[in-house]
């Protein structure tokens, strides 16, 4: 094991003096550092020195803050392809998918390097006789992110350019399993101008978890991860009375209309549904058939499932890499193995496939599900591993009734070459991210990325709506008029 992953307290590296966890390559199943994990008085260091640091960030003028913001976006775009070689070699992503990750964060900080047009207050005048009224949003304090492991980069910088821009300072808690790029972006904070303790990173699990939204410190927390843990950080966070955003999993739907060209819909629907080995929110993982389309789709996505090139995230000629963890490759693997149990047809099983010379790495090839039943465990979790499964049915009404249905609403999309069908789609499907013709439908940074149902709990997104979320709304109502004398018990209409 070569080093040790410090936290990031106080714009310093920090090594705790309690457990450690080993980080693996997933390309190679080798440890390749160990990650401190926060005790008590660790705990305590980070909350005093981002509550220390919050009055005189808040005090900046917004500009000026954009202008530290301004010098990071800079520095991520110099260091985006070492960034992208750390996410590669521990999230296993290959280092061409982990450079469009670091593209998509840094969308994020140049939305919050606009940050004196978000916060622009509203005015009116003569709301009253003699009386004007205006609003201005105010930072809220110590916020505080907890991610996923699978985009080490690019959700964090989402939710910390913006709570930073609007004046808060931020801990953020990454992922155990691939903690390394999290410090990075603390360094280049740091270069960036960034005062200390306005950035800190926290690593460890559950127990730190809880113990960072119960602080008084902390004010409001977001989250992105899996519903069941999103569902407990949300609850826990509102009974402590914060503010709180929680992100959670997916189950997204490509329906294929009889009128699609099927090699575009089989591209697209292969490349997000076994893209990043299908560990990304957004990866489609349900093809919904309509109309007889079924035989010549699946053919068209089993060769597809047959010719993915699975390797390490560093080679070139890798399409897909590892998953995170042998833990991750037992689950998806028993998963497929199981499918046919109930009704379903396995048309492509490559999940235990192994990389010659990489024999100890969690590599899962692509799986090809056909015949998915809407009961069938398979069709109703959250696989996050490169498989599809295919559902068929007669109209885009039971199209659209599978989507309203399932208990995930992240994403939708449909391929159709009819407005028609399209219009009536992005009307009626139960997702809050839709595409037509557009397989993985984020939207870009000035919209927001918000799920539906049980894919999220709470009612602001990401990117444009983050500001919302980190600031707090003031209304001032003023009078400068000195002949208004006397006292009135009435309440008055304006
Ligand atoms: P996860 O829920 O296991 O972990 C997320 C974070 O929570 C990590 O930092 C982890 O350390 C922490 N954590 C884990 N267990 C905890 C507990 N019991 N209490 C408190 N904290 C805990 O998720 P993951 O496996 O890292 O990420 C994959 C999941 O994230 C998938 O479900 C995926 O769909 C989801 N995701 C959603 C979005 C979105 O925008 N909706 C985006 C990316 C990922």
């Amino acid at each position: 094991m070569s080093s040790t992953i410090p936290h990031w307290i106080n714009g310093q590296a920090h090594v705790s003096a309690g457990e450690q966890l080993p980080v693996l390559n997933p390309a190679t199943g080798d440890p390749i550092a160990s990650v401190s994990l926060a005790d008590a008085d660790t705990l305590k260091q980070a909350l005093a020195s981002a509550s220390a640091a919050f009055p005189a960030w808040r005090d900046l003028p917004a500009a000026r803050r954009a202008q530290v913001l301004y010098n990071f976006r800079n520095l991520l775009r110099e260091h985006q392809d070492e960034l992208a070689a750390l996410i590669s070699a521990q999230h296993g992503k290959t280092v061409d998918d982990a450079r469009g990750e670091v593209a998509r964060g840094l969308d994020s900080v140049e939305l919050a390097c606009g940050v004196p047009a978000l916060l622009k207050g509203e005015t009116s005048e003569q709301t009253g006789r003699g009386i004007d009224t205006f609003s201005i949003r105010h930072p809220l304090g110590v916020t505080l992110g907890i991610t996923p492991f699978n985009f080490p980069v690019m959700i964090p910088l989402i939710m910390a350019s913006v709570a930073i821009a609007c004046g808060n300072t931020f801990i953020l808690k990454p992922s155990e399993q691939d903690p390394g790029p999290a410090i990075r972006l603390g360094e280049l904070f740091k270069q960036a101008g960034l005062p200390d303790g306005v950035f800190t990173v926290l690593h460890g699990r559950q127990e730190t978890v809880e113990a960072l939204i119960d602080a008084p410190e902390v004010t409001a927390v977001s989250f992105v991860g899996s519903t069941a843990v999103g569902h407990s950080v949300y609850k826990r966070a509102a009974e402590a009375g914060k503010r709180a955003q929680a992100f959670g999993g997916a189950k997204n739907h490509l329906v294929v209309m009889p009128d699609a060209p099927i090699d575009v819909a089989a591209d697209a629907i292969a490349s997000a549904g076994f893209g990043a080995a299908g560990q990304r929110c957004m990866a489609v993982s349900v093809a919904v058939a309509v109309g007889g389309v079924g035989d010549e789709l699946v053919a068209a996505l089993a060769e597809r499932a047959r010719t993915v090139v699975i390797g390490p995230g560093n080679d070139p000629k890798s399409e897909i890499g590892p998953v995170v963890s042998a833990a991750a490759q037992q689950r998806i693997r028993g998963i497929v193995a199981t499918a046919e149990n109930s009704g379903a047809t396995v048309v492509v099983d490559r999940t235990g496939e192994q990389v010659p010379g990489f024999e100890n790495g969690f590599y899962v090839g692509p799986a090809l599900v056909d015949h998915v039943e809407k009961s069938s465990a398979i069709y109703r979790t959250e696989v996050f591993g490169p498989v599809v499964c295919v559902v068929r049915v007669d109209t885009l009404d039971e199209a659209l009734a599978l989507i309203r249905d399932h208990q995930y609403g992240n994403g939708a999309s449909i391929f159709t070459a009819s407005g028609g069908a399209a219009r009536r789609f992005q009307r009626e499907a139960s997702a809050g991210m839709v595409g037509v013709n557009v397989p993985i439908p984020v939207p870009v940074a000035t919209y927001a990325v918000a799920g539906w149902k049980s894919s999220v709990f709470g009612d602001t997104g990401l990117n444009n709506d983050s500001w919302r979320f980190y600031t707090q709304p003031k209304y001032i109502t003023t009078r400068w008029d000195e002949s208004v004398t006397g006292v009135d018990f009435g309440f008055r209409p304006n």
